[in-house]
């Protein structure tokens, strides 16, 4: 009986490592860049782990050049 719990339990712990390892790969690949790649200038560690490449000057004023972009599409 016990033997079956800690082959479950050793399965379960198997399961989880590699759940563990996929969700590290899909982590890596979403990580953003340590420094923005227009101007050069570090990104916080937070906007890394969400996937920006750019500062947040760079990427307010890629948003605004875009919405002024579809304004004018618009108009
Ligand atoms: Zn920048």
């Amino acid at each position: 009986m016990s033997d079956d719990i800690d082959l479950a339990q050793s399965h379960e712990e198997m399961h989880r490592a590699h759940a563990l390892a996929a969700l590290e790969r899909q982590r890596e690949r979403q990580t953003g860049l340590p420094e923005c790649r227009d101007c050069g200038e570090d990104i916080s560690v937070l906007r890394q782990a969400l996937g920006a490449t750019l500062c947040i000057d760079c990427q307010t004023a890629t948003e605004a050049r875009a919405a002024q972009m579809v304004c004018r599409g618009r108009m």
